[in-house]
């Protein structure tokens, strides 16, 4: 099926008003938010190809849930006003009911039937009694009368009725949902096509991880991160490798991203040094925004276009290009997928630390939840701790406003899981 691709983004899109210094979070999340829109086409798939992609349309039940009454237990059928209290024996009908086999006549008041679980209620049958409740000769069945009318079936509809709304488009189809259409017979959707995003990392220092013994050399652990990032959003990740500090060869990665992808990511180069040749060609031919967000790990955040394509610029320290990513990115990539603005996923918990901190800018720490449910901190906050990251299960996010956090102050703990790893 051909791609059908909405319009692109303007390249002003991100631009600020004049005189907009250090931008607090929730500005830039909201200017942000406002910046973007859909970029993916859509496509028809079956049920069992939609895992991870986005409904392009809201959902409806083609028919109710269940379709019929029926039985929730094995046991007998019959109907439960003609039973007085107390004990009953009644004869038993020739024949059962099965579930996709049903009892095709109608049982008498007074008589019961063989019924499954699922079965169909046959006409006449309004309440099942459980079979471990009866005793049966094979011809008669004899139980107590306690039960309600109705006890032990199940309701057509009682699930979803036919026609009422179970999904919204922009829902990201995980298994279960995959079991509610295909419950109320739905066995094609219309979905997005998966947002691609290019990642790029940028640097001299940078080299494949054990490419080499120079301590002059970094390894390269932001684009591994962040492919597979795109991966855990459901995006199709394109490996746009790593450029060296060159226009040259910055601007053939962007012209390779923006011909293969809808996003590209880019870490390292974001500042305004020397070698920072990203912002520098994005400021150039790239209608560069360099955002100055009061954020801490994280600063700067560069939004640009290339050529239609929308370009984060993450920093390059490993703990700020995650922590960027996951606070501006992933909602971002929420917008362009179809999927809309994505809030992380906070609990609130007690801090299991002390800390003192800045006023005026939002702060995140490497965090994990101890045995009884408070977050605990990564012992360094050096931006270029890795090992912090892994040990890390999540985030703890300080307010702007936030001074002096005291052990069992509550905290903000956003789970990794949250993200969707
Ligand atoms: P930059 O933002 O380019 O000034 O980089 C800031 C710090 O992050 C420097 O120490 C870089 O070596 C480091 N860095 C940049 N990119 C990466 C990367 N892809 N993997 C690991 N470290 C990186
Ligand atoms: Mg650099």
């Amino acid at each position: 099926m051909s791609r059908l691709t909405p319009p692109r983004l303007k390249n002003d899109c991100f631009a600020l008003p004049p005189g907009v210094d250090w931008t607090p979070v929730d500005e830039a999340l909201a200017r942000l938010r406002a910046a973007l829109h859909p970029v993916v086409g859509t496509q028809t798939l079956p049920l069992e190809a939609a895992l991870g992609r986005v409904l392009a349309a809201d959902q409806t039940a083609r028919r109710a849930n269940p379709p019929g009454a029926n039985a929730a237990v094995d046991g007998y059928g019959f109907a439960r006003d003609a039973l007085g209290e107390g004990d009953a024996t009644l004869p038993l009908l020739e024949g059962r009911a099965a579930a996709g086999a049903p009892f095709r006549g109608a049982v008498p008041p007074g008589h019961a039937i063989r019924i499954l679980t699922g079965a169909l209620i046959p006409d006449g049958v309004d309440t099942v009694v459980l079979e471990e409740d009866v005793t049966t000769d094979g011809h008669r069945v004899a139980f107590e009368t306690g039960m309600r009318r109705g006890a032990n079936t199940r309701a057509a509809g009682e699930d979803v009725a036919a026609g009422a709304d179970i999904l919204r488009a922009g829902c990201r189809l995980r298994p279960p949902d995959l079991a509610l259409l295909a419950a109320t017979g739905t066995a094609k959707v219309e979905v997005c096509h998966p947002l691609r995003i290019a990642v790029l990392s940028t640097g001299d220092e940078l080299a494949g991880p054990g490419a080499t013994d120079d301590p002059a050399r970094t390894f390269d652990a932001n684009r591994p991160m962040l492919l597979a990032l795109a991966r855990a959003w459901g995006a199709t990740p394109v490996d746009l490798g790593h450029a060296r500090d060159d226009r040259g060869a910055v601007r053939a990665a962007l012209d390779r991203g923006a011909a293969e992808a809808d996003l590209i990511l880019t870490s390292g180069g974001a500042s305004a040094g020397d070698e920072d040749h990203v912002s520098a060609i994005l400021a150039a031919e790239g209608h560069l925004t360099s955002w100055r967000i009061a954020l801490k790990p994280g600063r700067p955040l560069a939004l640009a276009m290339w050529d239609g394509v929308p370009v984060m610029g993450l920093p390059g320290n490993p703990v700020a290009a995650l922590v960027c990513a996951l606070v501006f990115a992933r909602p971002a990539v929420g917008v362009l997928s179809g999927e809309g603005w994505t809030e992380p996923f906070a609990v609130t918990v007690p801090a299991a630390f002390e800390k003192r901190k800045k006023p005026g800018r939002r702060e995140f720490l490497r965090a994990r939840l101890t045995g009884d449910g408070a977050a605990e901190v990564f012992a360094s906050e050096g931006s270029g701790r890795i090992s912090g990251l892994s040990w890390a299960q999540g985030l703890v996010e300080l307010a702007d406003g936030a001074a002096h956090i005291r052990p069992g102050d509550p905290v903000r703990y956003l789970p990794y899981a949250g993200f969707g790893f």
